[in-house]
């Protein structure tokens, strides 16, 4: 949508001018916070491409980083399906909280695979520690990096049967396997799930 109609579009009245915004990192899907925006911060936020809001504590308009340096990006605005909320798709340029962290939520404003993530760098911690239990996840990191490479090549093998046996049932439970054991060498390689996608992401910058 055009910047001046994304702006005639929104329901300010309803808001009484204020509406929320509601900001994720683009990469990795986590919701790092949420203010509200008038439209000069609207306004400002489109044509600066730094997250602005209306700080109802300051009583003026708050780029977000200003004074720590922790931007937030812009990459997209959108509204809601009644056009009293804004969706905002950004790149930290640091933590996002006022407390040092990622994201103003304690649990990260985890998405379902980051908190599978966080649960398989636990269970590495586990596993250094002795402390790994029954967990088939700690028996990975046991066995070490060559074992943990080999599943990954074999649920890629067995990935790939089941779409030219045309099972999808059977593809969709070994992609599973797959992208568990991917996750689990990712871990054991000390790199990160969003490591994969902002490579993703800057192929697709290229090629735009
Ligand atoms: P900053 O905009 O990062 O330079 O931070 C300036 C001030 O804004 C901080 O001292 C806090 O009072 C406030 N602040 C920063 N980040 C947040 C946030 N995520 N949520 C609410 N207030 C914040
Ligand atoms: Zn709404
Ligand atoms: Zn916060
Ligand atoms: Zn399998």
């Amino acid at each position: 949508m055009a910047e001046t109609s994304l702006l005639s579009s929104l329901d300010w009245d309803k808001q009484a001018g204020l509406i929320p915004a509601i900001v994720q990192d683009h990469l990795s899907g986590k919701v790092l916070m949420q203010g509200y925006m008038n439209e000069a911060a609207l306004k400002q936020t489109l044509e600066t491409g730094k997250v602005t809001f209306f700080s109802r504590s300051k009583a003026r308009l708050w780029t977000k980083g200003e004074s720590s340096g922790n931007f937030l990006e812009l990459v997209a605005i959108s509204s809601d399906c009644d056009n009293d909320s804004l969706l905002i798709q950004a790149l930290p340029k640091g933590p996002t909280c006022h407390r040092g962290t990622e994201s103003c939520w304690d649990d990260g404003g985890h998405s379902f695979l980051h908190g599978l993530e966080s649960l398989i760098a636990e269970r590495k911690q586990a596993c250094r520690q002795g402390e790994g239990g029954n967990s088939y996840t700690a028996s990975l990191f046991e066995r070490g990096t060559k074992r943990i490479a080999q599943k990954v090549g074999e649920e890629g093998l067995e990935t790939a049967l089941a779409a030219a046996t045309n099972d999808k049932k059977e593809l969709v439970d070994e992609a599973s396997d797959l992208l568990f054991h991917l996750m689990v060498l990712l871990e054991d390689q000390e790199l990160k799930l969003s490591d994969v996608v902002e490579n993703l992401y800057q192929r697709h910058q290229k090629r735009r």
